[in-house]
């Protein structure tokens, strides 16, 4: 078993996630196996019930583990299977360090951070790493955070105990660019790497985010003043075009050859075909270019819809085509009509949501679609707003709504699903996960996925109200899949339309850019076809 544990300085957000799933990448290529995991300094249990402004996406797992959303770079980089054990909150670690203490599984001993919260840590890492080659562990934060130091000690203490020759530790640092100097600067990666040695933590690797070239001079520098090997000062510089050149940017720095000469690793040179056919779909592609609109609340936030961005991108590389992203503000919709924002649009997305702040906005967007016959993909919300909509303006339910924006109405076609009636608590307590789904005869899901029984990820409340099934069918509003077990709707498709499609669950899930989803695919297909006619 050999350890890789990553940790960053000077700066967040300097994408350290993308680092960790560009090697992981790296490292497949090569023919090993690979896992890698997260650890979250911060006191929630799971980014669950955080907010969009303060996280970003959750990012959901096959087994309903609500996680940060670098575990979803994880998955779109590498096949490592994901579970809730690999993304660790200090919340996590205290809740079981806890636990225990009442338990009196302490024998009356004092509860202390060293050694019982570092030995909880290093038991996820021993966890984690079971049955594959290579174990990647991200520390969330930046060298210095206070809330950090438990993890970090824990990475001492793990080298110590499973030898340095199976660890190795890589440094994401930052060096700025000075306007007026004219430079970049190395001190404040000098002082990362000081403190990180503070704490008796030698970097091996150092990756400097950059938006330029190093110079010869500062790589010598680097290494003299971070007692790091020459040839282990790695530049990463700002990807060009997008993120999936990055496992091409480090191979060319030589990095995995040198991850592996560091862990003693024997394995075959890295193959990168797949990788340069992926940045070449993405650069180069073939086929013309869509506009897809996404209809949301969140449009300012990068984060908000990360994996569906990444997933319209993969759906760009099945096509070979390139994918125009147009973030749609739905309460724009709501007080300027659709027809400024959604006219020339080839295809209109409405992601998942909570709330009834620009609902109506939404609703309006999937009458457009509708209307226009313009190819719409909803998923869940975007999946109960198609079903609102075509309640009120289809059969004439003009007050149809969801239980979630109005528990008072007469036709809540989408109603709270009966497990969730009595529950309180708000951490974890959605339908969560991968659950089985059985396609329809006939849909334009079976045509997508071409195959009959499928699984996909769910994080919701709400549901498709049975108790409006006959009439929505016969009004035209075909149902494209369901729960055997439950029989639960969880597709919807318009019938007189040429691509209209909503879905309870989260494809975006599971979409990789060597994987694009199948219906990410057809719903993009649909729109180039539409930016031709
Ligand atoms: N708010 C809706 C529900 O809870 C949709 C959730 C979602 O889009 N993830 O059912």
């Amino acid at each position: 078993m050999k350890y890789i544990f990553i940790t960053g300085g000077v700066v967040s957000s300097l994408g350290k996630g993308l680092t960790s799933g560009a090697l992981g990448a790296l490292l497949e290529t090569r023919n090993l196996t690979v896992r890698i995991q997260k650890f979250d300094p911060y006191l929630n249990v799971d980014p669950g019930t955080m907010s969009p402004f303060q996280h970003g996406e959750v990012y959901v797992l096959d087994d309903g583990a609500e996680t940060d959303l670098d575990l979803g770079h994880y998955e779109r980089f590498t096949h490592g299977k994901l579970s809730r054990f690999n993304n660790l909150t200090s919340g996590q670690v205290y809740e079981h360090v806890l636990q225990k203490e009442r338990r009196g599984d302490y024998l009356g001993k004092t509860v202390q951070v060293i050694p019982h919260v570092t030995n909880e840590i290093k038991d996820r890492i021993r966890a984690a790493g079971e049955g594959v080659d290579v174990l990647i562990t991200e520390i969330g934060g930046t060298v210095g955070d206070i809330e950090g130091l438990p993890f970090l000690e824990a990475l001492r203490q793990f080298a110590l105990e499973a030898g340095r020759e199976n660890v190795l530790f890589v440094h994401v640092t930052l060096l700025p660019y000075l306007k007026a100097a004219g430079e970049l600067k190395t001190k404040p990666s000098q002082q990362s790497v000081a403190k990180l040695r503070e704490i008796g933590i030698q970097p091996d690797i150092l990756v400097c985010r950059t938006e330029h070239p190093m110079t010869e001079d500062m790589r010598q520098k680097l290494s003299l003043f971070c007692n790091v090997e020459y040839k282990a000062v790695i530049e990463e510089m700002d990807v060009p075009h997008s993120i999936y050149e990055l496992p091409v940017i480090l191979a060319a720095e030589g990095m995995d050859k040198l991850v592996v000469d560091r862990l003693q690793i024997k394995s075959k040179d890295a193959d990168m075909a797949q990788w340069n056919d992926i940045v070449r779909r993405i650069v180069e592609p073939q086929a013309g270019e869509c506009k897809i609109a996404v209809v949301g609340k969140y449009i300012d936030l990068q984060d908000a819809y990360k994996s569906i961005y990444e997933s319209l991108t993969h759906a760009g590389i099945g096509n070979d085509c390139k994918v125009k992203v147009v973030r749609v503000d739905s309460e724009m919709i709501e007080s300027e009509g659709p027809e400024k924002y959604l006219a020339g649009i080839d295809g209109i997305l409405i992601p998942g949501g909570f709330g009834d702040r620009g609902i109506e906005g939404k609703i309006i967007a999937a009458k457009y679609a509708r209307e226009n016959k313009i190819p719409y993909f909803g998923i869940c919300l975007g999946m109960q707003i198609a079903v609102i909509e075509y309640a009120r303006n289809v059969l004439g339910l003009a007050d149809a709504n969801s239980a979630e924006f109005d528990d008072k109405t007469k036709h809540p076609v989408i109603d709270l699903m009966d497990e969730q009636k009595l529950i309180t608590d708000k951490g974890a307590t959605m339908r969560l996960g991968s659950y089985e789904c059985e396609l329809a005869e006939g849909s334009k899901a079976l045509a997508a996925y071409a195959q009959k029984s499928i699984r996909e990820r769910h994080r919701h409340r709400y549901e498709y109200n049975n108790a409006f099934r006959k009439q929505l069918i016969d009004g035209g509003l075909k149902v494209g899949g369901i729960n055997p077990k439950r029989d639960l709707v969880e597709i919807v498709e318009v019938e007189d339309h040429p691509w209209m499609v909503g879905v309870q669950f989260h494809p975006e899930f599971l979409s990789k850019p060597s994987k694009p989803h199948p219906l990410f695919c057809a719903f993009v297909g649909e729109a180039l076809k539409k930016s031709k006619r």
